[in-house]
């Protein structure tokens, strides 16, 4: 087989793929001859994003599956697996954020961004790794955040969950080298999507001035760094975390 023909047997799992920045990611790795599993909360939301890549051309499937719960993670890995010998390629980006002071943050705070965010990395890459170190190829890609990697006042739930993201991906880094099966992390900063569009002007005007670019992220700019991770050029790098930030964390 020729190269693109190897792309074009690649099976992509892309979570929180129906809008933002996984559906940028979605949308590269079809242009990358990748079919692309769009998964989301909402059936309307991963719909819409597939029909889009598939009206451009692209091969994409829907799969509506709610992260916070191993078991759908579960059951939607058992039909995935039916279907497909393995999924080569796995980009864990669905998250939420529910920011408050410590002080005044509920349990359930913490737990629903620490399940959406991190926990269910752990089951999907337990669930579709095995297949890919068998068969010595597969890429991982976790979208951490700067936040992660700094701290932030108001969002100490998310930040636990993005820097777990980091010491999961080191590790698991680690244990899959042997079988050619990478594992990295980007680290978005700013990025202009629905989950930043609801801050107050305030809060954006103070981000803006931290970012040497001068300007937020867009979606793009995020799926650029992933598709290459994804791709076969990539196959050298592993365990790592990229800043993707216009310059704010240095
Ligand atoms: P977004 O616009 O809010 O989109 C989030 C996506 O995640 C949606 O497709 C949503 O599904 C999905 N999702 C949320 N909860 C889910 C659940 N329980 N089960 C399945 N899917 C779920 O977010 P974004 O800004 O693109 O962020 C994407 C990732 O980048 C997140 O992990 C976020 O933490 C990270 N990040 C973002 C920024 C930023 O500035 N935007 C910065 C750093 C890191 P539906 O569409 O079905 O609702």
């Amino acid at each position: 087989m020729n190269e693109e023909q190897l792309e074009k047997s690649k099976v992509a799992v892309v979570t929180g793929a129906g809008r933002g920045i996984g559906r940028a990611i979605a949308e590269s790795l079809a242009e990358q001859k990748m079919k692309v599993i769009c998964v989301s909360k909402t059936e309307s939301s991963c719909g819409a994003a597939a029909e889009a890549i598939r009206s451009s051309g692209g091969d994409a499937v829907a799969m509506p599956v709610d992260v916070s719960s191993g078991e759908e993670i579960r059951k939607a890995c058992e039909n995935l697996l039916e279907e497909h010998e393995c999924v080569d390629v796995l980009v864990n980006n669905a998250g939420i954020t529910r920011d408050n002071l410590l002080f005044r943050m509920e349990e359930e705070d913490w737990s629903d961004v620490i399940n959406t965010n991190l926990t269910s990395c752990f089951h999907w890459i337990k669930l579709l790794g095995r297949p890919m170190t068998r068969k010595r190829w597969g890429r991982i890609v976790n979208i951490s955040s700067v936040v992660g990697l700094t701290g932030n006042a108001g969002q100490a739930n998310y930040a636990a969950a993005k820097a777990g993201m980091i010491g999961l991906t080191k590790s698991l880094a680690r244990e899959f080298a042997a079988r050619s099966v990478t594992v990295n992390a980007i680290a978005p900063g700013f990025i202009d999507t629905d989950m930043t569009s609801g801050l107050d002007e305030r809060i954006k005007e103070v981000a803006l001035s931290q970012v040497p670019l001068k300007r937020f992220g867009k979606s793009e700019d995020i799926a650029e760094m992933a598709s290459f991770l994804c791709s076969e050029k990539a196959s050298f790098v592993t365990g790592q975390v990229f800043t993707v930030d216009g310059g704010m964390v240095m």
